[in-house]
């Protein structure tokens, strides 16, 4: 059910990112009349967060080159902002939501966009020289600590940990990973890819270590090292935890929302009560193309999710089911990922992983004769075939795929639709 809406009416969006952003705007389009009044807890105008483990580390960009939008579109678009305020409570009876300053805010329409908060380690707090990776003060705060570091550890293996590897070496420090699983992106990539990147970094001079356990900060005030649970020591003046998020949910939880591993949505990204909508990386939502809830930590899931959330805030019944896709720049690589890996998929591989600085490669994922995802390594042209073939759940031809002398043309195999 999507709330009544006239003039008079309240929209009010928590949370300030992407989702928060988009969904605001994103109203005014699908034609909500009322108020519309953005709450975000940083300070900042809105921005990509993206290029924080990027260009913004890397120097190349400042916060004013990120914003997702000028601050003009807002008032075009009559979004009431309300930067560097945190929501601290909702009351859905009264439908209020209250500030941290103490101000009550009334809504007849209420969306969350609450994002995620990163983890990390025991005394990471206390310590001097650790830093998590979440926001532009975050990046901030690397970027000076790497100006004057020499040795940097970074505990995680992700995407984001490895992206800031990357910043980090080219800055000229000697850089070690340490990952928990046996490889790097276990969570999100194919071994091939796995190994690809590992290989790229090695290449680079970062040192990566796989299986690395039980890691602990040492340091009196700073941070002097990173201690694994074997005993071995990785001398370090800066640290940066890159081990996951988690989803932010306090607000919601609080407000006897239904919660699980995010803020429980149903496909029209609405909430276990009718005027409270969710969008983004806090949403916990049911996939019909996976058959299963996701929670997803991308830019698309959340403009994707937002406007569908905006749509039907507005009245309308238009479902999320988006294809989820993704990507990650390191070093001169850009990996495009669309579609989510499954289980007992044949793998078709494009190109040669061993010469992919240069020409790129792709790892494709089939059930049957249909694509359920790909992985591409510098083939943009690929990467977008792949997302209409996979969306539109087309049969493709392998021996094209594999065939690096066939355009993407030759992908599909035309005829039945399945
Ligand atoms: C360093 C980094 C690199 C990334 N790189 C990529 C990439 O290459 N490709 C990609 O697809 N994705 C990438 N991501 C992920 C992507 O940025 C997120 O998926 C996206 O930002 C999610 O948008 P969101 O609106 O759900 O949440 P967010 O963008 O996290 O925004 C949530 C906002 O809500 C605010 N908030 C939370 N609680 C409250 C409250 N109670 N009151 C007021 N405000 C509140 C937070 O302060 C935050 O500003 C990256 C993320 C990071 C951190």
């Amino acid at each position: 059910m999507s709330a009544i809406q006239g003039s008079d009416q309240v929209c009010i969006v928590v949370g300030a990112g992407h989702g928060g952003s988009a969904l605001a705007v994103q109203l005014r389009n699908e034609g909500w009349t009322g108020r519309i009044v953005l709450i975000g807890a940083e300070s900042a105008l809105p921005y990509h967060r993206p290029p924080l483990s990027k260009a913004v580390l890397a120097g190349e960009k400042t916060l004013d080159a990120i914003a997702l939008r000028p601050l003009s579109h807002y008032a075009a678009s009559g979004v009431e902002l309300r930067l560097g305020e945190r929501v601290v409570a909702i009351d859905r009876q009264a439908r209020t939501v209250q500030l941290a300053g103490g101000e009550s805010l009334h809504y007849d329409a209420l969306a969350l966009c609450t994002g995620t908060v990163a983890r990390t380690l025991p005394r990471a707090n206390e310590l001097q020289g650790v830093f998590t990776l979440r926001t532009a003060e975050d990046a901030e705060r690397i970027r000076s600590a790497a100006a004057s570091g020499k040795r940097a550890v970074i505990v995680g293996g992700g995407y984001i940990g490895l992206e800031v590897a990357a910043v980090l070496r080219q800055q000229g420090l000697e850089v070690t990973v340490l990952e928990a699983a046996s490889r790097l992106l276990a969570r999100v990539a194919h071994p091939v890819v796995s190994d690809y990147f590992a290989a790229l970094h090695a290449r680079h001079g970062v040192t990566i270590l796989t299986g690395i356990v039980g890691v602990e900060l040492l340091g009196e005030a700073t941070v002097s090292a990173v201690r694994e649970a074997s005993g071995r020591t990785h001398p370090a003046d800066l640290v940066v935890v890159g081990i996951g998020v988690l989803p932010e949910l306090a607000l919601a939880r609080e407000a006897g929302l239904e919660v699980d591993n995010g803020i429980v949505v149903d496909a029209y990204a609405c909430t276990s009560d009718p005027h409270i909508h969710a969008a983004g990386d806090c949403t916990w939502h049911p996939s019909a193309r996976y058959g299963r809830r996701l929670r997803l930590e991308s830019v698309q899931n959340a403009l994707d999710q937002a406007r569908v959330a905006a749509a039907n805030i507005c009245g309308k019944q238009v479902l999320y089911d988006a294809l989820p896709w993704f990507w990650s720049d390191q070093y001169s690589i850009k990996l495009q990922s669309a579609g989510l890996l499954l289980e007992r998929e044949t793998v078709v591989l494009r190109g040669d992983p061993l010469h992919a600085d240069e020409t790129g490669f792709c790892v494709f994922h089939l059930r049957g004769d249909v694509m359920v995802a790909a992985d591409c390594i510098n083939r943009a042209k690929e990467f977008i075939a792949c997302k209409r073939l996979i969306t539109e759940r087309l049969r493709v031809n392998p021996q094209a795929l594999a065939d690096v002398n066939s355009g993407v043309d030759a992908f599909e195999l035309r005829g039945e639709v399945l």
